[in-house]
């Protein structure tokens, strides 16, 4: 009788259903050639240093280029990367391509040994310990400086907490890698942690600073937030800059980085060059 049941609502369902999941299918397998292929790229966003605007680093962020959808962004295929157990893979071709950018811009004298190239890091990646392998693999194969190659972790995925956790972030932490916690202050208990994890720095969500310029609280908050994360022995990056009164509030109240669309969104690895050239004339200018 149960099964009847099952055989009668699967007939009601199936339509919309089937679609859906040949959809899901069709764009997995998408996903996949994608990876092995050429539809996957990393676009880079600078991370400037407030007091001199000189670019200290860039984060790298993917973008899916797809055959006939056009370009799809990351927050609507990494969650179905993450469900169908290819987070792995598209974080070994992160991995290995943004260390690989690195050496390109180190080789061609873009860059100093300052420079850093962050990488987001999936909550999968770091419970794998096949991702330190990688990680060392990586930057054996290209001579890549480890603190020159920052990971970022969401609070989520390090905030779990689990004992796992913690000994891959000491792994990855051990090989002198950079470790960042990414979306700083969107939930979770964020101060009693804090002091304990093996990480280098904080980049803040940028609904921290959006009211500064419109909001006169604001300021405040940003600055007690800026104690915490030092009284913790950390260093603050600030995310999702997008005026220049934002930069200007920030760079006095003593914030030393920040990134975001007011100094410039992300771009093709080929426009770095350009930017690198014009801020560096401009801060020995100032
Ligand atoms: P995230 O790491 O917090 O990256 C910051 C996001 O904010 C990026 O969106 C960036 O383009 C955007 N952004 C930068 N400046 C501004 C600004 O001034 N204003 C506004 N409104 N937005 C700004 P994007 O590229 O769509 O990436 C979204 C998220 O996808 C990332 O958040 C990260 O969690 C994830 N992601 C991106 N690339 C990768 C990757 O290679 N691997 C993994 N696992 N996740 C990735
Ligand atoms: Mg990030
Ligand atoms: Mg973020
Ligand atoms: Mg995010």
């Amino acid at each position: 009788a149960s099964k009847a049941e099952g055989q009668n609502r699967l007939h009601v369902f199936e339509p919309g259903l089937l679609l859906i999941r040949r959809l899901r299918s069709q764009l997995l397998e998408d996903l996949r050639a994608a990876i092995k292929g050429n539809g996957l790229v990393l676009h880079y966003q600078p991370v400037v240093e407030l007091g001199t605007g000189r670019i200290e680093g860039v984060e790298a962020l993917i973008r899916w280029d797809h055959p006939t959808r056009g370009r799809i962004m990351p927050d609507e295929f990494i969650p179905l990367a993450e469900d169908a157990g290819l987070i792995s893979e598209l974080g070994l071709w992160v991995l290995n391509t943004a260390v690989g950018q690195l050496r390109t811009w180190i080789d061609a004298d873009l860059v100093d040994s300052r420079f850093s190239v962050r990488i987001n890091i999936s909550a999968t990646d770091l419970q794998s310990l096949q991702f330190i392998e990688d990680v060392r693999a990586v930057l054996k194969e290209t001579g890549v400086r480890p603190e020159q190659v920052v990971l970022e972790l969401t609070e989520a995925a390090i905030v779990r907490g689990n004992d796992l956790d913690r000994y891959s972030l000491g792994g990855l932490r051990g090989l002198g890698v950079g470790i960042e916690i990414d979306d700083f202050g969107t939930g979770y208990s964020s101060i009693s942690y804090l002091r304990r994890l093996p990480v280098d720095r904080v980049k803040v969500d940028r609904s921290l600073i959006e009211g500064l310029g419109t909001d006169p609280s604001q300021p405040a908050l940003v600055a007690a937030v800026l104690q915490l994360v030092r009284a913790c022995g950390l260093e603050a990056v600030w995310e999702g800059v997008e005026t220049a009164e934002q930069a200007e509030h920030l760079r006095n109240l003593g914030c030393l980085s920040a990134q975001g669309y007011f100094f410039s969104k992300p771009v093709p690895p080929e426009r770095i060059p350009a930017l690198l050239a014009e801020t560096s004339s401009e801060s020995n200018r100032g």
